[in-house]
Formats: structure tokens, sequence, C-alpha cells
């Protein structure tokens, strides 16, 4: 920020700018600067100069500690947030087993100063080679070379690395298990939230980012249940060495297809997709012979890396999804990750995007001095590009999961045929930097340097 800081007796990082047109704007108050005895006699008058107190010091309560709750936790701490991550399990156990960060995701983990371990538990993603099911190539991304425009590369984790990674980077006390959100209430200057066990906390601003079934989103919007979009999946982690470890591989057929991510030395991390008519209601033990038996005649590698992993190590579940809202916030409440913008996992960016909106959200606290203020920055500076990569997501899941054989031979041939130029243009607007001059999200459309590689960049959505 341009503001030189000044330090109050309070210790808050009180903020001088010239005076303008957004004087009373710039007055409004965070519930907690109150609470520490700021009043407005403290201003110097509104036509010498405005004192401008960010949202920054607020108090808030994350719900959710999965990958976009922790990671909001640790950004709005960094920026002088005092935050709580309520979650309803006993234990934080990842759901799944691998995860592609993307240069974008990569570019976030190096603001919570989190990369370096995960590089250096997972596997780079140099390229990604596109096969028919029998093995025949059709394409390959190359993944490094746009990655490298953006100064982060792209990587496959475990989950339990990056969970763990998290947690680790909050101290023990941020986060509170076994404890269930059942509702909130939130009047001009705060917010409160009721749990299950009967107990109420107070805030300045609520995050929900508690996941795809948010009890948040449906208290702010009651819009309904995910929709199933009409396939799902089986994911395991097997021990097996890629002859390219920087590799991963993707095999289409007729209505389903399966990846392999290297994750780590000797080990990778596959998922398996196909189509099905009724949705699965929750995570289920897979069958490892069934699935073996419908990879019959399928390229070596991918029936590999199914026999090699445990079947108790493999799970299923279905792909669901919903379409983007205008707004995610009322007031001091917003939501965050799959709260709110679900997607299918066909371009592995769900995750990712959860980490670009807690930096989003803890850049806009800083910047803007009440939190509803803040809120309407962070939908403007995110809701663009998730609704892009949400409908992208789903556009394309259903291109994947064709069946006909018509179409899948002229899927197969754009595949083939598509150049290299527009394939890394569809790459690079994915891994486009996210990060900001002032560490945050900038706005969409805003022109700025991309402090990794110097280069001027369009933030478009
Ligand atoms: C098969 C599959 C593969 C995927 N692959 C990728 C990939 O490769 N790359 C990628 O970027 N993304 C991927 N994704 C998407 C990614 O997993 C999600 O987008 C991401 O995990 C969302 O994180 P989240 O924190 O928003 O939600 P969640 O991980 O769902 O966390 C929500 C948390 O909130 C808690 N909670 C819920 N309700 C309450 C309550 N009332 N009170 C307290 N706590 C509550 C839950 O227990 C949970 O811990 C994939 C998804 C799937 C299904």
């Amino acid at each position: 920020m341009s503001d030189g800081g000044l330090e109050s007796r309070h210790g808050e990082d009180l903020r001088w700018q010239s005076c303008s047109s957004t004087c009373s704007r710039a007055y409004k108050l965070t519930s907690l600067d109150v609470a520490f005895g700021l009043g407005t006699s403290w201003f110097a008058p509104a036509s010498t100069l405005t004192l401008r107190l960010t949202a920054m010091h607020a108090r808030v309560i994350v719900v959710g500690g999965g990958i976009g709750g922790l990671s909001a936790a640790i950004a709005l701490r960094q920026r002088g947030c005092e935050v709580q991550v309520i979650e309803q399990a006993e234990e934080i156990r990842p759901l799944g087993a691998g995860l592609s960060l993307w240069s974008n995701a990569m570019q976030c983990l190096q603001k919570l100063g989190l990369a370096e371990r995960l590089l250096a538990q997972g596997s780079i993603i140099a390229r990604v080679g596109v096969h028919r099911w029998d093995g025949r190539r059709q394409t390959e991304f190359a993944v490094a070379q746009v990655a490298a425009r953006f100064g982060a590369p792209s990587m496959c984790a475990l989950r339990s690395d990056l969970q763990r990674a998290l947690l680790d980077a909050l101290p023990a006390d941020a986060v509170q298990l076994n404890r269930k959100l059942e509702s909130f209430d939130q009047t001009a200057d705060r917010v409160q939230v009721r749990l299950i066990d009967g107990s109420i906390l107070s805030a300045d601003m609520l995050v929900g980012a508690d996941g795809l079934h948010s009890t948040v989103r449906r208290q702010l919007f009651d819009d309904g249940n995910p929709q199933y979009q009409g396939y799902g999946g089986v994911l395991g982690v097997a021990p097996l060495n890629l002859v390219q470890a920087d590799m991963s591989l993707v095999y289409i057929g007729p209505g389903s297809r399966i990846g392999i991510l290297p994750c780590g030395p000797g080990r990778v991390y596959w998922f398996y997709c196909s189509n099905r008519k009724e949705p699965l209601p929750d995570v289920a033990p897979a069958h490892k012979q069934i699935l073996l038996d419908r990879l019959q005649g399928w390229a070596p590698l991918a029936v590999q890396a199914v026999e090699n992993t445990p079947e108790g190590a493999m799970m299923e579940l279905s792909f669901r999804d919903r379409s983007p809202r205008r707004e995610w916030s009322v007031g001091r409440v917003t939501l965050l990750g799959d709260a709110a913008h679900p997607m299918t996992p066909i371009l592995g960016q769900g995750a990712c995007q959860a980490l670009e909106d807690g930096l989003a959200l803890a850049w806009a606290i800083q910047r803007y001095p009440t939190i509803p203020e803040a809120l309407a920055a962070y939908e403007r500076a995110r809701i663009p590009r998730t609704t892009r990569v949400v409908n992208t997501a789903r556009r394309l899941g259903r291109v994947a999961q064709w069946e006909n054989r018509w179409l899948c031979r002229l899927r197969n041939g754009i595949a083939t045929w598509c150049p290299r130029w527009l394939q890394n243009r569809q790459m690079a607007w994915q891994f486009r930097p996210s990060i900001g001059p002032e560490g945050g999200v900038a706005p969409h459309e805003a022109i700025v340097t991309n402090p990794l590689s110097g280069a001027d960049d369009r933030y478009l959505s």
C-alpha cells in the first residue's frame, strides 16, 4: 500500500491518506476498533487528513478446516486478523488421495510460505500427455512452458501433505475440532455463531468455508442442493515408477477416462471417471476387480496403477457442482472454496481456486476500511474468475464423458489437431498469476506487474 503506516498507542496499524471525497466512507470502523476505544474524536478534520482504518484487525470465524478454510486462516492471520477455525470433524482427514496444484495455486502457496515444503514431498508436473484408452497418443500439454511465464511450477501432492502443511502453519489453538456450526445471526457490527453443542461465539466476520453442502450458504441464500453431473470417479494412490517422472497421463475412452499423476518418488495418484445414472449419496469403498474388468484392453500403465493399489485404499464418489452465483456475501458473512463455487474436478482447479480465494479475501480485508466493503471487493476479484472456471469444468467434463462413437472421434480429432498456441492459451488463463502487486489478488481487468516474472500482465477472466 502506498499509505504511510502509523503505530497507535494500542498497537494498531493506522493508515493515513490525503483527504478526498472518500473521507466519510473511510471513517467507518470495525467493531474491534470500537472495542479498542477508538472514537471519531481521534480523527483530524476532514478538510486536512483522513484517518483510514482498514478492516485488517478483524476477528474472524472460519467455518470448515478444509484446504479453503485453513489457507484463508493463514492468509488472514498474515494480514493481522484474529482467526478461529471451527471444524466439525474430530480429526482433520483429507478426502481423496492426490491433488494437482497448478501454477496459480503454487503462487498462493509461495505467499503462504508452503510451496517449498510441498515441492519436496510431491512431484512437479511438466507435461500432460493425452492418449486414447488403448494408449495411442493424441496430444501433449506443455505445462512447464506455460507455468514458467508465471514464476511457479505446477505439481501433484498428496492431500494429506497439503493439509498437514496448512495445519502446521497455524497455531494449535487456531483450529477447534469437533465443533459444528448450527446457525448464525448478524447485526450491523458483529456476527454471532451458534454451534451444535449450544455454545455461542461472536466475531466481526464469518467465512463459510464449509464445503459442497455448506450450512452457511444455505442460511445465506437457500439456493438448493448441488447438481449431480452424471458421472463419478474412483481414486487411489499406488506405488509405481513412471518412466517420465514429471509427466501426467490421461487415457480417454468412450464414457470413461483415467488420469495418472506422479505424486512423490515412486508413487502415483490416479483417478478413474465413468458415467453413472444415479449418484452415490456419499463417499463409498471401491471394488478393485470391477474396475479392472472395465479397464480390460486399456493401456498397460492404466491397468498397472489400479492393480498396484490396495482395495481398501480406493474410494468412489459422485461429482457435483453448482451454477455460479453473482454474490457470495451478505453483510459480514461470506463464502469461500467449495461453499462458494463447487466445480467438477476435470480441471483440477477446485482447491487451487480455494487457495486464491483465501489470499483475495485477506488482501481485501487489508485494503478496505469496512468488512462489507472488503467483501464486495473480494467478490469483484473472485466471482468472474471462478465463474469461468466452474462453467469450463462443467462443459469440458461433459465432453470428456461422451459415449457416442462419432462424438468421441470428433473430440479426439480436435484434441489431436489443436495447435500448441491454443493449448497454451487455455492453460494460461487458468495459471494466470492471481497474486497482485499488494500480495493479494488483483481485481480482474486491472493491469499489474507480475512481481514474479516482472512482466506486465492483465488479469482477465
Ligand atoms: C475427485 C476429486 C478430485 C479433485 N481433484 C482436485 C485437484 O486435483 N486439484 C484441485 O485443485 N482440486 C481438486 N478437487 C477439488 C477440491 O478437492 C475441492 O475444491 C477442495 O477440497 C475444496 O476445499 P474446501 O475447503 O472449500 O472444502 P472441503 O474440503 O469440503 O472442506 C470443508 C470443511 O468444512 C467442514 N464443515 C462442513 N460443515 C461444517 C459445519 N457445519 N461446521 C463445521 N465444519 C463444517 C467439513 O468437515 C470440511 O472439513 C477435486 C475434487 C474431487 C471430488
